[in-house]
């Protein structure tokens, strides 16, 4: 296991698809003052509509049809973001699908606390590990890769 230690500052992605981004603005409005004491990155417009309708700051990526989502799995993949609350839309297939789902696994991969829906989203952020250092174990896939390799 390899670790990684999140700080108690947590470095947040919000990402939501289309027709669920009003259901992220109204769950951004509901926890503003909380998430104003995180950091937080976003996909194009998810990020701009947030910063429009809210004020607060979000560091912008590309939309995610046109790479944004992949930025922010390379960003989880380095260390740079550790909690995600990802609003994708069960009932619309989209354009960069297999984007998507690289996006989860990377999350599931690096450990990464994820929201996908409101609910979660309520309960992870009022989780007492919200405001405190957290260290997450990560399986060390190379050493299993070696030995994989090793027996050949
Ligand atoms: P968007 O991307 O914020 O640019 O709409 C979100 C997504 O589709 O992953």
């Amino acid at each position: 296991m390899s670790k990684i230690k999140m700080e108690k500052i947590k470095k947040i992605a919000l990402v939501a698809h289309d027709n669920r981004k009003q259901d992220l603005l109204e769950w951004v409005n509901e926890n503003i003052e909380k998430l104003k004491t995180h950091k937080l990155f976003g996909t194009g417009s998810t990020s701009k509509l947030i910063k429009k309708e809210t004020g607060i700051e979000v560091k912008s990526y590309k939309s995610g049809p046109l790479g944004g989502d992949q930025q922010i799995g390379s960003k989880i993949s380095e260390g740079k973001i550790d909690f995600m609350i990802f609003f994708w839309d069960p009932l619309t297939s989209q354009p960069h699908d297999p984007d998507v789902k690289a996006l989860l696994r990377i999350a599931v991969l690096y450990d990464i606390p994820v929201a996908m829906n409101r609910a979660t989203a309520d309960f992870l952020f009022y989780s007492e590990f919200i405001d405190k250092e957290y260290t997450r174990k990560i399986i060390n896939y190379e050493d299993r890769y070696q030995q994989k390799l090793d027996k050949y």
